[in-house]
């Protein structure tokens, strides 16, 4: 029993206490501050990203505003909120991938439509899965010389309206890289182009010293490990992994099983953070790896396992109406899984 409790006492608090949702537009965003305040705060979240994408008033890039996007007022009430509580507040708009949803192209494409990896393939007038283009969804050429002059400006701006010292890139699920008909990538090595994408990104943030996190799903090998094509990569990506800058903050994906990647990333030098979704029996025995990882390591590899942040893949407003119960609540859910999940870090941290 005394071997119990000390054993409990030995644990320490995660660095990493994180939340992941899409920003909520601008009608609802005092909503959200009362979220902050009332629900993240109590609960130790430590750190809030928030998509963005293009739904910000952008003054280097008017025309890349998307409709209903947030003000400056905006961003610097949910900017107070989270300095109040020493909340590391990140944003994110996704590079490289997810360049479109369904049967909509995003901004930067609709009006940048020359930094299209795959110009010759057209958005559907209905969108479905599978079909013959292989469209998941669209991505820039990361080889377009005029592509980055675009993304460091909304990059730098974003993060300095939200004081963050961190950003966020995304990267997720990038099916169309290296595309055979694009002059300039066609032929290339696409692990070489993805790592040369992130350290491009990567670089340019530390130059005011703020961190890249992007998401895992590229550096693992689909093939070998039967993660597929989604939660890993089929296209060949995966030796990125040793070609990106080790502080590169790796935000590791898994939403069916508490896969055992973190390993692999803090092996190869990485740092990382589990997040789950929607089951929180697996958002529990995810934790208590991350726990586990931490005290069975060495001192150079405990600090690489940073922590958990719960994703959360609806906007802000729906998921405000799923945890107030205004609408069904069900057994597997993002708000059950978020309860879950900090009940568990807050269980391991504080038992005395
Ligand atoms: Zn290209």
């Amino acid at each position: 029993m005394l071997a119990a409790v000390w054993f409990v006492q030995a644990q320490d608090q995660l660095p990493v206490r994180g939340f992941c949702i899409g920003s909520p537009d601008a009608s609802h965003v005092d909503a959200f501050v009362k979220f902050i305040d009332e629900e993240l705060a109590p609960r130790q979240v430590n750190t809030l990203v928030l998509r963005i994408d293009y739904n910000y008033q952008f003054e280097s890039h008017p025309e890349l505003i998307d409709e209903g996007a947030l003000s400056k007022a905006d961003v610097k009430k949910m900017v107070e909120v989270c300095k109040k509580h020493g909340i590391r507040l990140i944003p994110q708009i996704n590079m490289l991938g997810h360049q479109s949803w369904a049967g909509k192209l995003g901004k930067l494409l609709s009006v940048y439509p020359q930094f299209d990896e795959t110009p010759g393939v057209k958005m559907p007038e209905k969108y479905k899965w599978p079909n013959d283009d292989g469209l998941y969804c669209k991505s820039y050429c990361p080889l377009n010389p005029d592509l980055h002059k675009v993304l460091f400006d909304v990059i730098d701006e974003i993060c300095d309206v939200f004081e963050s010292d961190a950003f966020h890139a995304g990267m997720d699920e990038v099916f169309y890289l290296g595309d055979d008909k694009c002059p300039r990538c066609g032929g290339r090595d696409k692990a070489e182009l993805f790592a040369g994408e992130v350290n491009i990104l990567r670089n340019h943030l530390a130059l005011k010293n703020r961190q890249l996190m992007i998401w895992g799903d590229r550096l693992i090998d689909g093939k070998t490990t039967g993660m597929g094509a989604w939660e890993a990569s089929m296209n060949n990506t995966y030796r990125a992994i040793d070609l990106i800058a080790k502080d590169v903050l790796i935000c590791d994906w898994h939403y069916e099983r508490a896969d055992q990647t973190p390993v692999l990333f803090a092996m190869k030098g990485l740092s990382v953070v589990t997040c789950p979704w929607r089951k929180p029996d697996l958002a529990v025995k995810q934790t208590q790896d991350m726990f586990r990882f931490r005290q069975q390591a060495t001192s150079e590899l405990k600090e690489r396992y940073q922590g958990m942040m719960q994703t959360v893949w609806s906007g802000a407003s729906s998921f405000l109406d799923e945890f107030y119960g205004k609408k069904v609540n069900e057994i597997e859910s993002q708000s059950a899984c978020f309860k879950a999940l900090f009940t568990e870090i807050n269980k391991v941290s504080t038992v005395k």
